[in-house]
């Protein structure tokens, strides 16, 4: 299993539009895009050769409202972007590591993802993801 990079920082916000006064007013970077997803609005900024996404709840049952309700704003999960998403699942499911995917699904932007569960990652969640083949 082979990590490149720190795909991105995914950031709970409670309303994009204002969070973006202080991510794109007060910080130096530029939102390229969102992306409706799955109940959430994600706004995409890249920093370097990683970005962040700043997720917005829609729905009011999105996966990211508990996290909201619980803990308010704030990081919400790190991204990997793996060489093999398949094979990064195979080897750590061989670890013993615990998922919440157990098979890659599609994710936001071109990406599929899985997610490894907190209990495994020091209380930190965990995505990893590769560019979707067929849209490259
Ligand atoms: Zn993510």
């Amino acid at each position: 299993m082979k990590i490149k990079r720190i795909a991105h920082l995914g950031i709970v916000v409670r309303d994009l539009d204002e969070a973006l006064g202080f991510f794109t007013g007060g910080l130096p970077l530029n939102m390229t895009h969102t992306e409706d997803y799955q109940g959430m609005r994600i706004g995409f900024i890249p920093v370097g050769d990683s970005s962040i996404e700043l997720l917005q709840d829609l729905s009011g049952s999105s996966a990211i409202k508990g996290y909201l309700d619980r803990n308010g704003e704030g990081i919400h999960h790190i991204a990997f972007e793996v060489e093999d998403i398949g094979e990064a699942l195979a080897e750590l499911k061989a670890r013993g590591i615990r998922l919440i995917d157990e098979t890659p699904r599609q994710g936001a932007h071109g990406m599929t993802i899985a997610f490894m569960h907190p209990k495994a990652t020091h209380g930190i969640l965990m995505e990893l993801c590769e560019p979707t083949k067929d849209r490259h």
